[in-house]
């Protein structure tokens, strides 16, 4: 699957706003609290007030290089989200979230989602006990992600299990830490995503 290579830092910076694709890392080091600037040659000149258009184009940007996604990857995502019954910018919400390279990420697997991608891809993880290396696989409720046996004697994930113990899983994921496993509890709900966007624009953005 095509994924962006280049440096994630300019990301945040053509955005204005942290993304944390560096996960952890951005915590202690972050480019952009230096360089607020937009990259490119420009970049620090004065903008013009920006349309409707560029501010629904601009947060469906933010929303799909946080979940590190290509436009045609993202697009098939919010097709599927605009079938299902609801709010279509909840469903996309839960429909990435669902992704199991964001949900090995958000066990504490992977640092990052494009770490937690390249864990996926190397066949390191089992859903329900089935070895699954596609990151864009869709988990659902009761759903137990699991690191297989035979990646469980790695050194990474000896020093990970240390680590887990001091890091959170949010409310709708259940860690077992000793297993080296998490179940999905329920869908998230919006108020338990802490993210930085306003997906309805994202919905006018395509709709427009
Ligand atoms: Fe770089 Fe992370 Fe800061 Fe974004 S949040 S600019 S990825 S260090």
């Amino acid at each position: 699957m095509a994924r962006y290579t280049g440096p994630v830092c300019k990301l945040c910076r053509r955005e204005g706003v942290k993304l944390f694709l560096k996960g952890d890392k951005c915590m202690m080091k972050c480019t952009l609290e230096r360089r607020n600037t937009r990259p490119g040659q420009h970049g620090s000149g004065r903008s013009r007030k920006p349309s409707g258009y560029a501010l629904q184009l601009r947060e469906k940007q933010k929303v799909r290089r946080t979940y590190g996604l290509l436009e045609r990857q993202f697009r098939k995502h919010f097709d599927t989200a605009a079938r299902k019954t609801g709010r279509t910018s909840e469903n996309l919400l839960q429909i990435l979230e669902m992704r199991l390279d964001n949900l090995v990420y958000r066990l504490g697997f992977g640092d990052s989602r494009a770490q937690a991608r390249q864990l996926v891809n190397h066949g390191h993880f089992a859903v329900n006990g089935r070895k699954t290396d596609i990151a864009s696989f869709i988990a659902k409720p009761n759903d137990v992600i699991s690191v297989r046996e035979r990646s469980k004697g790695l050194e990474y994930f000896k020093t990970r299990s240390l680590m887990l113990a001091q890091k959170g899983v949010p409310a709708w994921l259940r860690l077992d830490i000793a297993d080296m496993s998490g179940r999905v509890m329920s869908l998230p709900s919006r108020s338990e995503l802490e993210l930085p966007f306003e997906e309805q624009m994202v919905v006018e953005y395509y709709q427009r």
